[in-house]
């Protein structure tokens, strides 16, 4: 213990005079409105709703600064736990940081740490002049997208099978090579295995195909049935079927047995060793991570590189700048979410950018990919001014 103190004292304090120590932390949660979305996150043309997110700055004694917006405005709390944390801690100290984190919320989902840890690598990258993904060694400047969309639903955009293929027809015709629905939330297995054969039908020869009931589908047989038409359409994958919460390794891999189609699982698992024995007790095929969800940047990594010694892929989940830096880094994985979308062309996503930084529907290029954010760190910069004026809670740790 003793000599971990050392350390962090000898890499803090530099021979220039000047401290990397962590000294200020600022989080916010600030709504926004969300356009176009109804209730249950369905696709309705001039519906309105608001969101909420967290937004992060970080401070060293030396006036260095990092910041990231994300996370789910929900683990405020935790974040502020995190945040009390790593005060003190050097700034460029992410390991501890991370094992400091993993330890305070470790009663918890830990879904407050990942705005953190990214804030800090955000701080590093900008004083190294460093861009996350060459933090990572990474190479790639544009990453492949897929289109996911909202959900079914009576009365808005994406109501019918045939709603979908149309909507998978335009996601095409702006570039996407990949594109993922998501089911009805009614929990019945019948429209959305008729959605499902009918996309492979129509543009399965042209697009990289998923289905992600988010968990909406009841039990272990209906999950069966919507995964026998995705083998008839021949999905890329099938992503968290049923009403098990995503997390039930011996179900799915009875269901692995069952069915052809790939299974993703693990956007409700949490961490590196959750995602860890999952895997190892034959529950998925693709492994899953989320920077905003599995403690960061850091945790990402752990987790990809995890699935790397498997030999097997690492799909991110969800949509933001430090994801494509993740990406950017990783040989193990195919497709960056841009989520979620649908033919109102509503916002998900926060407008807190003044830098251009995107990920609505119309922002793919014509190879079907997206950018890597150039610039150090995370190479976006924040609307501070809007943030502040669309705030409910503001917790300062100093
Ligand atoms: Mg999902």
């Amino acid at each position: 213990m003793d000599g971990l103190r050392q350390d962090e004292a000898a890499h803090s304090e530099r021979a220039d005079g000047r401290s990397s120590r962590i000294s200020r932390i600022e989080l916010w949660i600030f709504s926004y409105p969300m356009v176009g979305v109804g209730p249950g996150g369905v696709d309705v043309t001039g519906a309105r709703s608001e969101r909420t997110r967290l937004a992060v700055r970080i401070e060293t004694r030396d006036g260095a600064q990092g910041s990231y917006v994300g996370g789910q405005a929900n683990a405020l709390s935790q974040a502020t736990a995190c945040a009390r944390s790593v005060l003190g801690l050097d700034a460029f100290a992410r390991e501890q940081a991370y094992e400091r984190i993993r330890r305070q919320l470790r009663k918890e989902d830990r879904m407050g740490a990942g705005v953190i840890d990214i804030a800090m690598w955000d701080l590093a990258g900008k004083r190294m002049g460093l861009s996350v993904s060459q933090m990572l060694g990474g190479t790639k400047t544009r990453l492949p997208a897929y289109a996911s969309t909202w959900f079914g639903g009576e009365g808005g955009g994406l109501s019918t099978p045939e709603a979908f293929v149309d909507f998978a027809e335009e996601c095409h015709g702006l570039g996407y090579r990949g594109f993922k629905m998501h089911g009805w939330t009614d929990g019945s297995p019948v429209r959305d295995a008729e959605a499902v054969r009918l996309l492979g039908r129509k543009v399965g020869d042209r697009m990289a195909l998923m289905h992600d009931a988010a968990c909406h589908l009841r039990n272990f047989a209906d999950a069966l049935e919507v995964g026998r038409a995705c083998d008839d359409a021949n999905f890329f994958w099938y992503e968290d079927p049923y009403s098990d919460g995503g997390l039930a390794a011996h179900s799915h891999r009875r269901l692995r047995e069952m069915l052809r189609t790939p299974i993703l699982l693990g956007e409700h698992v949490r961490g590196l060793e959750s995602m860890a024995t999952l895997t190892l007790a034959d529950g998925t095929d693709f492994v899953r991570a989320d920077p905003d969800f599995d403690i960061g940047i850091t945790g990402t990594m752990k987790i990809a590189h995890f699935a790397e010694a498997l030999g097997l892929d690492c799909e991110l989940h969800a949509p933001g700048p430090a994801h494509r830096h993740c990406m950017a880094a990783m040989r193990n994985t195919n497709f960056y979410e841009l989520s979620m979308v649908g033919p109102s062309r509503g916002n998900f996503n926060a407008p807190v950018y003044t830098c251009g930084y995107s990920d609505a529907l119309d922002d793919i290029g014509e190879d079907g990919c997206v950018p890597v954010p150039e610039g150090p760190g995370l190479g976006v910069s924040y609307d501070w001014d809007y943030i502040a004026r669309n705030a409910k809670s503001h917790v300062v740790v100093e």
